[in-house]
């Protein structure tokens, strides 16, 4: 017999934005599945302020980022 269990988590996820170092390339506008970052007037990218609902914690913004403005925290843990 087959036992499985269901681990439920919590997350919490912060995303950091070096814009002294972002080129305005769009990149990461490009690559979030999520649709969490923007440009701003000064071609500086920001994430849009709903963004821990929806982030998946991918990863693929910072990874994308050719000068490394972007930086992922997560911290999970099981629900009591
Ligand atoms: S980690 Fe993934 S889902 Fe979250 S902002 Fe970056 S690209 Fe979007
Ligand atoms: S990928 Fe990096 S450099 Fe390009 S817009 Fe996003 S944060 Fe700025």
């Amino acid at each position: 017999m087959i036992s499985t269990a269901v681990v439920q988590v919590d997350f919490h996820v912060d995303l950091d934005i070096n814009k002294d170092r972002c080129i305005g390339c769009g990149i990461c506008v490009d690559v979030c599945p999520s649709n969490i970052w923007f440009l701003d007037e000064n071609k500086k990218a920001y994430p849009r302020e709903d963004y821990e609902q929806d982030c998946f914690i991918c990863h693929a913004c910072a990874v994308s980022c050719p000068v490394g403005a972007i930086v992922v925290r997560e911290e999970v843990w099981e629900r009591e």
